[in-house]
């Protein structure tokens, strides 16, 4: 999934930690096969290779747990969060490496092969198909976030109840460690492009993520855009936010913090509300000032403010 996964746990002594470490770690690996778009012959990427064939294709029940969300996700943002926009996200990847934008005829190429409703699920079979020629699908926006609640399941099956699993900053917790009210997590807050002042929060049995351009985003004629992208438009978000959701789990933080950023304040801070036990906090950058919003549950939650100013 291109990124690093780390776990902090307690357990009654290093042998039960170490294997269960090494079990969420290999259950990490596992879902890496199936859902990684930067292994050629993962799941995800032989399922794509079928596409605009006509083939319906049975799939793990991990890829189907998973496709199944995002088009629920998709459906619920009104297509803001596409896990379609794999042709975009290969036509951003060559922008950041060329220096320069997609040209139109390549935004309209790339348009043909994106949108989630020529992804089909039959239900009766678990068997999927991708309808137009050229799809790539892209898990970077949810996958993350299903595979560190995967590990911390099987933490829980070799007993272990207080962990911290980080899969890229994508964080889910579970029991404080002993002794405290909860885990510490620490999120920059200011400018998104700055991490200097930090805002603490205290987690238990919830998932954080962040999604915002603090580190991948490229620069053109003095324009900074994100690696989060309007599958409208299919070029990255140009506003220059940070948004930080915490959730129930590390799936909904992952999906909602891709959503509300192409989403926005207003309508991103609504759908946090209307989503059971999240809150969200955007921030933008704007001119010479670093507007940001909170939604009604993040208002709520256990902070302090780390830092100096
Ligand atoms: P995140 O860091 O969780 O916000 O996910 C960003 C990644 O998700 C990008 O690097 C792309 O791989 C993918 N992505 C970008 N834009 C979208 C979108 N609108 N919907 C779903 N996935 C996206
Ligand atoms: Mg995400």
């Amino acid at each position: 999934m291109g990124t690093l996964f780390r776990i902090a746990l307690y357990a009654s002594d290093s042998t039960q930690a170490g294997q269960a470490a090494r079990a969420a770690f290999n259950r990490v690996a596992e879902l890496n096969h199936i859902l990684s778009d930067y292994e050629p012959n993962s799941e995800l990427n032989q399922l794509c290779r079928t596409a605009g064939t006509g083939q319906w294709v049975p799939v793990s029940k991990e890829l189907w747990f998973v496709l199944k969300k995002s088009v629920a996700v998709s459906e619920r943002t009104k297509g803001a969060f596409d896990v379609t926009v794999g042709p975009y996200v290969q036509l951003w990847r060559r922008a950041r490496r060329q220096g320069e934008l997609p040209t139109p005829d390549a935004l309209a190429q790339a348009r043909k092969a994106v949108g989630y409703q020529h992804l089909k699920l039959n239900n009766k079979n678990k068997t999927v198909q991708l309808a137009v020629p050229n799809m790539q699908l892209d898990m970077g926006a949810i996958g993350k976030g299903y595979a560190v609640d995967e590990a911390l399941k099987i933490l829980r099956k070799h007993g272990i109840k207080s962990a911290l699993i980080d899969g890229g900053g994508n964080i889910v917790v579970s029991r404080p460690p002993p002794g405290t009210k909860g885990w510490a997590v620490s999120l920059g807050i200011t400018a998104p492009t700055d991490n200097t002042r930090q805002l603490k929060l205290l987690l238990k049995h919830q998932g954080v993520a962040t999604s915002g351009d603090l580190y991948q985003y490229l620069i053109l004629d003095g324009v900074r855009y994100s690696h989060i992208l309007n599958p409208f438009t299919g070029l990255g978000l140009t506003d220059q936010s940070r948004v930080t959701i915490v959730a129930r789990n590390g799936l909904t933080a992952d999906w909602l913090s891709t959503a509300v950023s192409v989403l926005g304040p207003t309508d991103g801070l609504a759908l946090a509300d209307k989503t059971p036990g999240a809150a969200a906090s955007f921030i933008r950058q704007e001119k010479d000032q670093t507007p940001q919003w909170l939604s009604r549950r993040f208002k709520k939650l256990n902070t302090s403010l780390l830092g100096t100013e």
